[in-house]
């Protein structure tokens, strides 16, 4: 080894210090100068008589007594095997550079990263065994669904002939048990396989054509006779300025407007379920709709609220109890919502009722000219409903009429619960109908109804209740 200068002395210090193995070697490729980390990481007490090629064999070669480098040294990364002492290795990245001392020659700096690469084969080899184990289950899902279904369906058609033969009321009301549990299991299986496929994200949103206007109507038709049947009200809102023929996942949408009805008819017993529909932006060709499903039902405390969009989770195990459920319709509904550029979210009191709302993003087809006004599905009993939306054609109601008098009283007491249910934003779409019914009244009157719209733009409930009733009186 060459003799150590201060200047030398002084630099091999500070090449201990380094975390990376230090050799310096001359054109021969014998080594002149090593640091500790070398000696240490390569095993070696001495390296006096040991030359480059012993250590790097796949990087330098000595070939009829001549060195040879393999690869230039211009300083670039190069991964090689380094040999200890001992003759055992280990996977190293090196440098080679051109020492630009007065001595000459080169230096070569390198680390050990098997420790580094056996974690990657590692973290590799895992991520392909959770890939495959995660193929595996998406399959087995797949089929056990698959497998499920051909029996429940069995069942159900067996069931349902049978109940087209039977008199006996007992028996009947046995089979439309059967029935019925076949039907949840039905819902229960394409719940699982939804879920699955959006948590493996491989779920594609349909894009097609349709009409709102008939996919509000069928889901309300889904779900009026059960609502009705347990003495509830249920009122259908479509505000009018949205285009009826639009762009979207139609069945998906309703999947989740079913879902939140469902969800309300079950935890409703006394009272009123409410789906309104509104238009909150629009963006060149696109949409923004707002849906509101609003009950008077058991409510949700505030502590449960965010664990209702996890999975299979139920506010407690006394509601799967009393009510079934798997808990996993909600976060179904969450991951469908946000695929559709939306949110969902839920206010909620205790003992008062809920409303979930979401918004969702759509796209209305350029021909689109037609809105929603005249061609919603007019059935009897929702006919309060929809002049309940189609506020204008009521504008030629004089004041001052009965009827003026009575579509104003409607009005405030939709709007008094709809401050009850905290849902401000449909309150003042009844405010600003109670305004425009007192278009021609006295000034008095007309700014009564004006205060009103005010308490509600400000969400001022105490306000309000005053206005209504200062309202009130004037009417009278
Ligand atoms: P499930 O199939 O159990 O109904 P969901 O995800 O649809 O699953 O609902 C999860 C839980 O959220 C329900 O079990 C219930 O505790 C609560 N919940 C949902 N909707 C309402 C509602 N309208 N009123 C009160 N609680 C509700």
């Amino acid at each position: 080894m060459e003799q150590l200068s201060e200047n030398r002395l002084y630099a091999r210090k500070i090449a201990d210090t380094l975390f990376e193995l230090l050799i310096k070697f001359n054109s021969s490729g014998e080594i002149g100068f090593a640091n500790e980390v070398a000696y240490n990481v390569l095993m070696y007490n001495s390296m006096e008589e040991t030359n480059i090629a012993d250590i790097f064999p796949g990087m330098f070669m000595i070939e009829d007594g001549k060195f040879i480098s393999r690869e230039p040294a211009d300083g670039r990364m190069i991964s090689t095997n380094a040999y200890r002492s001992n003759n055992t290795c280990f996977e190293s990245e090196i440098r080679i550079l051109k020492d630009e001392g007065p001595a000459g020659g080169y230096i070569l700096v390198g680390r050990d990263v098997s420790g580094r690469e056996r974690m990657m084969r590692e973290l590799k080899a895992a991520q392909n065994s959770g890939e495959t184990l995660s193929k595996v289950k998406d399959e087995f899902v797949a089929t056990v669904t698959h497998e499920l279904r051909t029996p429940v369906n069995g069942i159900l058609g067996n069931i349902k002939d049978l109940m087209s033969k039977e008199q006996d009321p007992d028996a009947l009301y046995t089979m439309e048990m059967i029935e019925k549990s076949c039907a949840d299991m039905n819902a229960l299986i394409n719940n699982i396989l939804d879920f699955s496929k959006l948590e493996a994200g491989k779920f594609e949103l349909e894009e097609r054509e349709f009409s709102l206007h008939n996919m509000i109507d069928y889901v309300k038709r889904n779900h009026v006779n059960k609502i009705r049947e347990k003495g509830l009200d249920f009122f259908v809102t479509v505000s009018p300025d949205i285009p009826d023929r639009l762009v979207g996942d139609e069945l998906r949408l309703e999947q989740v407007l079913n879902n939140l009805l469902s969800n309300a008819a079950k935890f409703t017993t006394v009272g009123k379920i409410m789906l309104e529909v509104v238009t909150t932006a629009r963006a060149g060709e696109k949409i923004e709709l707002f849906f509101m499903v609003v009950d008077t039902g058991i409510g949700i405390a505030d502590k449960d609220k965010d664990k209702l969009f996890k999975d299979f989770s139920q506010v407690d195990a006394s509601i799967s109890r009393k009510y079934g459920g798997t808990g996993l319709g909600l976060n179904i509904s969450k991951k469908l919502v946000n695929l559709m550029g939306g949110d969902i979210s839920v206010d909620s009191m205790p003992g008062k009722g809920s409303n979930f709302n979401f918004s969702v993003w759509l796209s209305v087809p350029r021909s689109e000219g037609d809105m929603f006004v005249d061609d919603f599905h007019v059935d009897p009993e929702t006919i309060a409903d929809r002049q309940m939306q189609n506020i204008t054609a009521d504008m030629s109601t004089t004041f001052g009429s009965a009827e003026n008098r009575e579509e104003i009283e409607k009005r405030i007491m939709k709007l008094t619960l709809c401050v009850e249910m905290d849902t401000w934003d449909k309150a003042e779409m009844f405010a600003d109908a109670v305004k425009q019914l007192t278009i021609g009244a006295p000034k008095e009157v007309t700014t009564a109804a004006l205060r009103l719209k005010m308490a509600v733009q400000k969400e001022n409930r105490e306000k309000t209740v005053e206005s209504i009733e200062a309202l009130r009186l004037l009417l009278v």
